[in-house]
């Protein structure tokens, strides 16, 4: 089996979010299990700062490339690495200057023309490449114009005669809807501009070209593939998405065991595990430290998010007065929309005794405050997979949810009389379920014999990828029997 897995950021060249440590991570699993897997991702600046820290070597194997549907002069080169912690996994590197030197991942002259241009790159990569695949998996609206390209202008390609598709998706809520000119940049047919094809609202939605045209299709989570087939979930796809029902499936994700560990981590304070778990203390109080909070054994509250309204900001920002009665610690590390950077900073300003405010994007801080916070904050509104509630339960700090999308399906609600159970959460959408959530989290610290099974219960759950790749595998090979 050989599969191709085409990502608009990818763990450790260049992340935003979530996706990019999923990509980063499912091909280590997947070579583990025999599976050959190229990466393919933009050159993006943020590649070539990153190259200077962490040492990995790239090379340049072709260059002068055109596009020959896509409006553009502009060429690409194609440069090639290896994924760090893997023996064979390429990743091949779509460079242009003009497309993807800005110095942010998401910027750039014009996100939709970017997409275009990478999507019809990496066929084009491809057939210079000279590769049969068996699968070229996709990702999110950025490459979801790759199998509409293969079932039209590219369907009688030889090198892709045996090549299926499958597309994920990781958040519904970003669909890439743009103007319908950036059809004829695209080069595709314009008979694909309908209600059965990209049309939507009389915009281009490029996710929906994805989803129709994908012989498979999955997203990272049982809940959330069930949820999204909902008009409350669905972005106005639903509809779209039930057509596909038979073909829509639901993965979670894992995570990296080896990168998000607390006895090896090497940017937390004090490495831990499960018999020093008294170390975690340690790491509260330098980190109360190193943010100015004074050093006393607080429960302290950590959440680390983009800061948009998928992440339950409104109904947390409801109960944070009443939340402030209680001796605990909260520290934020986020950045996103300015009202809720804005509520934060009030926050911390008000309350400055109690909080920190972080608002930066900081990796290694991140870290500090999965292993030294005592809970987790991830009210979200929805949430496909989550990987926040994942790194804290492996590090030990105990999620306060919505049991909505993957937050259902990996936090399990403590129950007190039996003992089960690996953190705290509430279903309907609203601040008074919320504020119950964390009086029940914090009656539950403060009797250590609770806490200390509930903190067992979080360190042992399973979340490793070995489970989520085999998984995956089956999902290709629904992908290649579509196609015979
Ligand atoms: P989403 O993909 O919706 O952003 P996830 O929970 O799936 O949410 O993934 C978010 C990832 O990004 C996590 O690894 C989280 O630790 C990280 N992250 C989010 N904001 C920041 C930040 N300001 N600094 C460092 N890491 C962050």
């Amino acid at each position: 089996m050989r599969v191709a897995m085409v990502s608009y950021e990818v763990y450790p060249f260049a992340k935003v979010g979530g996706l990019a440590d999923v990509v980063g991570a499912l091909p280590k699993y997947l070579e583990r299990q025999n599976v050959q897997v190229d990466v393919y991702m933009p050159f993006h600046k943020k590649v070539e700062e990153n190259r200077a820290k962490l040492g990995y070597v790239i090379e340049k194997i072709s260059e002068g490339i055109e596009l020959p549907y896509v409006n553009t002069e502009e060429k690409f080169d194609i440069y090639k690495t290896t994924l760090p912690g893997t023996k064979n996994v390429n990743v091949f590197l779509i460079a242009n200057q003009y497309y993807f030197s800005a110095s942010e991942v998401y910027a750039g002259p014009d996100l939709a023309e970017q997409a275009i241009f990478f999507s019809n790159g990496v066929l084009e990569a491809i057939r210079k490449l000279d590769v049969s695949y068996d699968v070229i998996h996709v990702n999110d609206w950025q490459t979801s114009l790759i199998p509409v390209y293969l079932k039209s202008l590219y369907k009688d390609s030889p090198v892709f005669a045996k090549t299926s598709t499958v597309l994920t998706i990781h958040n519904l809520g970003y669909q890439g809807l743009y103007d319908p000119k950036y059809l004829k940049f695209s080069g595709l047919p314009e008979y694909l501009f309908n209600i059965d094809g990209l049309e939507f609202y009389g915009k281009m939605n490029f996710l929906k070209g994805g989803i129709i045209f994908s012989d498979v299709i999955n997203t990272v989570s049982p809940t959330y593939a069930r949820e999204i087939q909902t008009k409350e979930y669905g972005e106005k796809l639903d509809g779209v998405l039930r057509l596909r029902s038979n073909d829509l499936y639901g993965i979670l994700n894992g995570i990296d065991y080896d990168e998000y560990n607390p006895k090896t981590d090497k940017h937390i304070f004090v490495n831990y595990d499960l018999n020093s778990i008294e170390l975690k203390k340690e790491n509260k109080r330098m980190l109360q430290a190193e943010l100015g909070l004074p050093q006393k054994d607080a429960p302290m509250i950590g959440m680390i998010n983009r800061l948009v309204v998928q992440k339950g900001l409104d109904i947390l920002a409801e109960i944070m007065d009443y939340v402030s009665l209680f001796d605990l610690q909260f520290v934020l590390l986020g950045t996103g929309d300015a009202e809720y950077e804005e509520m934060f900073r009030k926050l911390g300003a008000k309350y400055p005794e109690k909080y920190s405010i972080n608002t930066k994007f900081d990796i290694v801080l991140a870290q500090k405050i999965y292993a030294g916070a005592d809970m987790f904050m991830m009210p979200s509104r929805y949430e496909p997979c989550g990987l926040g509630q994942m790194y804290s339960l492996r590090y030990g700090t105990i999620p306060i949810v919505r049991y909505t999308g993957g937050l259902a399906d990996t936090v399990k609600e403590y129950d007190i009389s039996t003992r089960e159970g690996n953190g705290f959460g509430f279903e309907g959408y609203d601040s008074a379920h919320l504020l119950k959530a964390v009086a029940k989290a914090l009656y539950c610290y403060n009797e250590k014999e609770h806490w200390d099974n509930i903190v067992k219960n979080a360190m042992t759950t399973d979340l490793t990828w070995d489970s989520s790749a085999k998984e995956y595998i089956k999902l290709y090979q629904r992908a290649k029997a579509k196609i015979g």
